[in-house]
């Protein structure tokens, strides 16, 4: 077993026994990430050498990967799109001091959907990252790279980011756990933006104790973020084993029957089965609203977006077109800086904000969105966590869906409800399908509650450990 396949958990006992060296197993993840690169895919950047593990800390010596949207001093920080091509990152995202403050060794930075934009990891400038368990499917996205650097055992942990389900949905599609938490709980000082009402930065790992750990060095009040919350961070590792005797689970039946896939769907019900076994209880809910939460999302996500995206022009941000004026260098400098999923954004952002249309799509999602966090809120108050696959599907087939954007999003059907209301979520996965693909499970907790949501995903984790055994002889390695 490579070093970058044990749990943080295990290495952290290695290394404080001395068994293990910091450098040995940094360079061990690093040769195992150079060796996967050319058909997995999973990074744009890789250190040089193995750095040399400074602080001590509750993550001292453990190595990660890092999202191409999130600011490491003096790194890469183009999101893979041509319009920041060669841009390195003047400053330190909270998220990324605090990792290293922990001790933390960032290894590289990994690939994405250009501006996080994407389900598929098929939209990065610096090359498409692959699905470790299957060559032919793709890794999810937008995350793409992170989960498919964790999932294939290359580092334990790594960053995502989550507007609207760039960690969970890639984390399924990768066998990984991927958690999203409340909005506001971890800072956003230093990940690029894409709709501001809904990023989150949060951990991608395989294990659920890895993901609370890794949890509870990136929460937490930041001065430098207005949006982040105040309330105190319970230690989430404490009754983390406490099992699910009691513990009620909210399903909306009726809604997952209209979009999910009938396997995934059966899947779920098996894992509900044994949760039931131990003693939760099973409570079925009607969530009305939510069948519109993808319409309601592309709305207001969008317009975000519109407006985060202005700012590179060449001019303020990005590398700038030659031009006769400042019409034509911003006309080009945007047409040849920005991919066809992004255009295409900032032209859906910018039509439901034009003066004329905001009533009749901006304001009414905005409504929608507010009925969407009574709906969940009021659901919440009848169970302790939602259960819904993480995606309709598994990993879909590579090229399948890139001329189809509605397909496309299709696969963030189950995951965007959670950004539009601000409630934590976490990917689990259950097992594997008669293809060899992971199956997720997905649960939505309440409010600021990441330790209940965790304990209890914990306790689907211990009920259903996935096989990884196909990935002793991983294809990206032949
Ligand atoms: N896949 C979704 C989208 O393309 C979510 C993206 C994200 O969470 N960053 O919008």
């Amino acid at each position: 077993m490579s070093l970058g396949e044990r749990s943080i958990e295990e290495l952290r006992r290695e290394l404080d026994s001395g068994s293990l060296g910091p450098r040995e197993l940094a360079e061990d993840c690093l040769r195992r990430a150079h060796e996967s690169q050319p058909r997995l895919g999973a990074f744009q950047e890789l250190v040089e050498f193995a750095p040399d593990a400074g602080i001590a800390g509750p993550l001292h010596g453990i190595p990660f990967a890092t999202k191409a949207n999130i600011a490491a001093l003096d790194a890469r920080l183009d999101c893979e799109s041509a319009i920041l091509a060669g841009y390195r990152a003047p400053y330190e995202a909270t998220v990324h001091r605090r990792l290293r403050e922990a001790g933390a060794v960032c290894l590289g930075r990994t690939r994405m959907d250009e501006f996080a934009m994407g389900s598929s990891g098929e939209r990065a400038t610096s090359g498409e990252t692959a699905n470790p368990w299957r060559e032919d499917r793709v890794p999810g996205g937008s995350s793409s790279g992170s989960a498919a650097a964790v999932g294939a055992g290359i580092v334990p942990f790594a960053l995502g980011s989550d507007t609207g389900g760039s960690i969970r949905q890639p984390a399924a599609f990768c066998g990984c756990v991927g958690l999203k938490p409340t909005y506001g709980r971890v800072s956003r000082y230093g990940l690029v933006a894409f709709a501001s009402s809904f990023d989150q930065v949060g951990p991608i790992t395989r294990g659920v104790r890895d993901a609370a750990l890794v949890f509870s060095v990136l929460a937490g009040l930041d001065p430098r973020d207005a949006s982040t919350r105040g309330e105190a961070v319970e230690d989430p590792l404490e009754g983390i084993e406490e099992g699910p005797r009691g513990l009620r689970v909210g399903v909306p039946t009726k809604l997952l029957r209209e979009v999910v896939d009938p396997r995934p769907l059966a899947e779920m019900q098996r894992v509900l089965t044994l949760l039931e076994d131990q003693g939760a209880e099973i409570v079925e809910l009607e969530l009305p609203l939510s069948r519109h939460a993808l319409a309601c999302y592309a709305v207001i996500a969008n317009a975000e977006a519109s407006s985060n995206l202005a700012r590179f022009d060449g001019v303020r941000f990005g590398r700038r077109a030659e031009g006769e004026d400042l019409e034509s260098v911003l006309h080009r400098t945007r047409s040849e800086g920005f991919g066809e999923e992004v255009k295409l954004r900032i032209l859906l952002g910018s039509f439901v904000l034009c003066a004329g249309y905001r009533g009749r799509y901006l304001q009414r999602a905005q409504r929608l969105r507010e009925g969407l966090r009574q709906e969940t809120r009021e659901a919440l108050g009848r169970c302790e966590v939602l259960a819904w696959p993480t995606a309709p599907h598994t990993a879909f087939r590579r090229g399948e869906r890139l001329q189809d954007p509605l397909e496309m999003y299709r696969s963030d059907a189950l995951t965007v409800q959670a950004n539009l209301t601000g409630h934590p979520a976490i990917a689990i996965p259950t097992g594997l399908d008669d293809e060899g693909l992971p199956f997720s499970l997905q649960l939505t907790g309440r409010e600021l509650d990441e330790r209940g949501l965790l304990r209890a995903a914990r306790a689907v984790e211990k009920l259903c450990a996935l096989d990884r055994s196909a990935l002793r002889d991983p294809w990206w390695m032949r």
